[in-house]
């Protein structure tokens, strides 16, 4: 039997931290026999998403990877058609594009929120089109809960008519202009995963303002099955539910997200206020325009510290970081796409860390990571 075993007492990157309340609805879910993809709890969840987020409609999901694949097909990218998509990600971000049979063309980041950046994004657009081949959808990512530049982004995108898919993954409760990110663009995905801020314990979900579209995700979601009194099917469909039992849990979740972005956004606080003497590291700072929810702390290395020779000695004292994502256009699966790039998220990747960011840590295991990390830039 396969066995997963960490040393006593490990500070983890990011973990579940339940509210209290999940238990209450996945009792009730077991004592009404609502073990199935059926039940109350989903459209809760889907309502308690929607007031969480100012979305007209939610649809509730096996995963954000479904839901960002499900948003492409239903915002209509065909096979053959190209998706710009942030080459600094997550590859779930970028795997649905190839389930659709799409291509990928990756746009590199700006500097100031490491997301991707607007210029490019329009240097992108006008070298497809002057290919032939205008994008059929911009994919675009607020990485580690820091929303995106997405005045400018809308700009580019509706001067193009280009519909904009936003994962939001990372960064449910961050917002942009007082509104909360995955409202913007047509559609926004969240994802429920365990390491996320809030989570079902794996699922996921779209936001739209479009009711056809909602409508639409539901259908491929559910096997794509047709209104008749016996199993009929005229188009390929998924099996992309959420759980009755998951949804359970994601409504405690959601009951305790305001709490649990103001403790991950100290987290951050906490790491930069403590760590301001070592010269040289560098926290993203908050643009004016935003509020994010700091999914997770992150910061480039002091010049001549590798993130993994820091990983190390960290890991050493059973502290666990992680380097900041490997850019798509670096991994062997999309080597051969399409790429704008500004050498931003090259440089990120060569300097960044991620720091222990889970909302349960204690200030304890902080000042751990604290003294660990200066230690460790000595
Ligand atoms: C976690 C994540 C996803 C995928 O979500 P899952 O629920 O794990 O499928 C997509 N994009 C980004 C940026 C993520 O961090």
């Amino acid at each position: 039997m396969k066995q997963i075993l960490y040393k006593p007492g490990r500070i983890f990157l990011s973990v579940p931290h339940m509210g209290g309340h999940e238990r209450n609805y996945v009792q009730k879910a077991l004592e009404d026999n609502w073990v199935s993809t059926k039940g109350p709890n989903v459209p809760g969840f889907e309502h308690d998403i929607c007031q969480h987020t100012n979305a007209q409609h939610a649809v509730a999901l096996s995963s954000g990877t479904a839901a960002l694949h499900l948003a492409l097909l239903v915002l209509g990218v065909k096979p053959g058609d190209e998706v710009i998509c942030s080459t600094f990600t997550f590859v779930a971000s970028a795997n649905p594009i190839l389930y659709a049979g799409a291509t990928p063309v990756f746009v590199d980041s700006e500097e100031e929120t490491w997301n991707m950046d607007p210029e490019l994004l329009e240097e992108a657009i006008k070298a497809g089109i002057s290919r032939g081949k205008k994008p059929a959808c911009i994919l675009l990512v607020h990485l580690y809960g820091m929303p995106a530049k997405m005045k400018e982004i809308m700009e580019v995108a509706n001067r193009y008519e280009i519909p904009v898919l936003e994962d939001a993954a990372e960064a449910l409760g961050s917002r942009y202009s007082g509104h909360q990110v995955g409202t913007f663009g047509k559609i926004g995905v969240f994802s429920f995963n365990g390491n996320k801020i809030v989570t079902t314990s794996g699922g996921g979900a779209l936001i739209t303002a479009d009711e056809e579209l909602a409508a639409r995700a539901e259908f491929l979601a559910n096997q794509a099955k047709d209104h008749a009194p016996y199993y009929l099917h005229s188009q390929m469909g998924y099996n992309y539910m959420l759980s009755n039992v998951s949804a359970g849990i994601g409504r405690g979740q959601l009951e305790v997200l305001e709490k649990r972005v103001k403790q991950r956004r100290e987290i951050y606080t906490y790491y930069r206020d403590r760590l301001s003497d070592v010269e040289g590291l560098y926290f993203v700072p908050e643009p004016k325009t935003s509020f994010a929810n700091r999914w997770l702390t992150t910061v480039l290395l002091p010049d001549g510290f590798s993130p993994e020779q820091v990983r190390q000695e960290l890991e050493h004292e059973n502290i666990e970081t992680r380097p900041l994502w490997k850019p798509m256009h670096q991994q062997p699966l999309f080597e051969s796409y399409t790429s704008f790039g500004n050498g931003t998220s090259d440089k990120l990747f060569e300097r960044g860390l991620c720091l222990p960011s889970s909302s349960s840590l204690t200030e304890e295991d902080l000042a751990k990571v604290v003294k660990t990390l200066k230690q460790a830039l000595e």
